[in-house]
């Protein structure tokens, strides 16, 4: 398959509504707010400790704020703050380490953010110290860190390194300055390239850049330049995020230029543009904004069909169960999702007088198990098998779904699916709307406020 056969210009214009991302299903929107700590200590003791683990910790932290994030950060120049934070954070470990039974031991660890990098060399340390204490970290487990260019030089890449971090993402967005200065980001080209150029000399294995399009004074030959910079210096991955403009959720947006964001037909040409330039440097795209090198693991994943999608986005660890730390975390474990308090207060009182800080959680029913399976087939491997999987749930397909039908076939005639007696395989076109082909499967749609979810382009 050519990637050009992914962008169909007249289909996305139809199709570009509001859907969920599908980190997670259900979407985290659908966790409830009154999940209690028994709840969240029986999930945890539920674990199948021959899952092996996967620990996320979010570090909210930002020196500056950028006015298109829409993550979970404070922003703060206090650094002294993170010495508390990490404080917390291995008491949280300890915390919930007590209630795992059975081995311990994780294959992948992720430090997003919020920043990182915010955390200085010494409270990295302690931090990974008390994670190897708490958990086994597995000699060869995945350890990746969202790295902020602007804090971060070849030292603290080295420092980096020696603490087990092997892979790293490193947020750019555009290179050009007017661009920049928009969107409160300023970040020159020559501090991106020597650290992305640092962490290939010290033995970082995948290396992925963020760049977001759509932001204010974006237009195809401005964004064009920024992305064949990028391709020259061969990251193993490029993730090319669509800017979502809800300033009334994300009220630091309202200060960027609105009459400067390019228009949704100029949003197209941007992404179309992008994905041919991507397609002819040797980038396949993996699904959901991300692109990778052939030789990747992520791309060579979704060629063998072991490709998994998790919170944070794409992976190739399925087995594992996550265990989430730090404010807003979010966690998959023993059948049921926990978040932690976004609040930082509650989060921290919590931990300080020895309870779990989760505030939200959700328990799968049978029913989201199925699709939540089905969902993940498609995102991920972009076909099912239709017998197989009624085998392995006790159903028949085509009865179970039959609410699902008509949507289906809407979706089949505009080519974004192929409907077979046994199987449902998505079209590339299907691939770049593929919420939208999972959203026929979501049960909890009709309660969710479509509001609240980011469009296609
Ligand atoms: S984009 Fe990253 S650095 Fe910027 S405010 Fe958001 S979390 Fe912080």
């Amino acid at each position: 398959m050519t990637e050009a056969a992914l962008f169909s210009p007249d289909l996305i214009r139809r199709y570009d509504r509001q859907g969920p991302r599908y980190t997670s299903y259900p979407s985290a929107d659908r966790f409830e707010n009154d999940f209690s700590l028994v709840r969240a200590e029986a999930a945890l003791v539920a674990r199948d400790a021959s899952r092996p683990l996967s620990l996320y910790f979010h570090v909210p932290f930002c020196q500056t704020l950028c006015l298109y994030c829409g993550c979970h950060r404070i922003p703060t120049r206090r650094l002294a703050r993170g010495t508390r934070y990490v404080d917390f954070l291995i008491d949280e470990m300890e915390l919930v380490a007590r209630h795992l039974q059975g081995a311990r031991v994780a294959t992948q660890l992720h430090l997003g953010g919020g920043t990182p990098t915010f955390l200085d060399n010494h409270d990295l340390e302690r931090l990974m110290l008390a994670a190897r204490r708490a958990f086994s970290l597995a000699p060869d487990a995945q350890c990746s860190i969202e790295v902020d260019p602007r804090s971060v030089d070849e030292s603290r890449i080295v420092h980096l390194a020696s603490l087990g971090f092997n892979r790293l993402s490193l947020g750019v967005q555009d290179f050009d300055s007017e661009v920049q200065k928009a969107i409160n980001r300023i970040q020159t080209e020559a501090q991106t390239l020597q650290v992305l150029q640092a962490a290939r000399r010290h033995g970082f294995r995948s290396i992925s850049v963020d760049l977001i399009y759509g932001l204010p004074f974006q237009t195809p030959a401005r964004f064009a330049v920024t992305l064949q910079k990028v391709i020259a210096q061969r990251p193993d991955r490029i993730a090319l995020y669509n800017y979502a403009h809800l300033p009334e959720r994300f009220p630091a947006q309202a200060r960027m230029p609105a009459a400067a964001l390019p228009s949704a037909e100029q949003k197209l040409t941007l992404l179309g543009a992008s994905i041919a330039t991507l397609a002819a440097a040797g980038y396949s795209y993996i699904g959901m904004d991300h692109f990778a090198l052939h030789s990747d693991e992520l791309a060579q994943a979704r060629q063998n069909g072991t490709l998994q999608r998790n919170f944070q986005g794409y992976s190739t660890h399925a087995e594992c169960e996550l265990l989430g730390f730090g404010v807003s975390a979010i966690g998959s474990v023993g059948g049921s999702f926990l978040q932690n308090a976004k609040n930082l207060d509650v989060w921290e009182s919590a931990i300080a007088s020895g309870r779990l800080p989760v505030a939200r959680g959700y328990t799968l029913t049978e029913d989201d198990v199925v699709r939540s399976e089905l969902i993940q087939a498609l995102m991920c491997q972009q076909v099912v098998n239709l017998t197989r999987l009624g085998r392995r749930f006790g159903i028949d397909f085509w009865t179970y779904f039959a609410d699902a039908q008509p949507y289906l076939q809407a979706l089949a005639d505009d080519g974004l699916v192929r409907l077979g007696r046994d199987t449902i395989e998505v079209l590339p076109p299907g691939r770049l709307l593929i919420r939208h082909v999972a959203m026929a499967f979501d049960g909890h749609l009709a309660q969710a406020n479509a509001a609240r979810y980011s469009k296609v382009i």
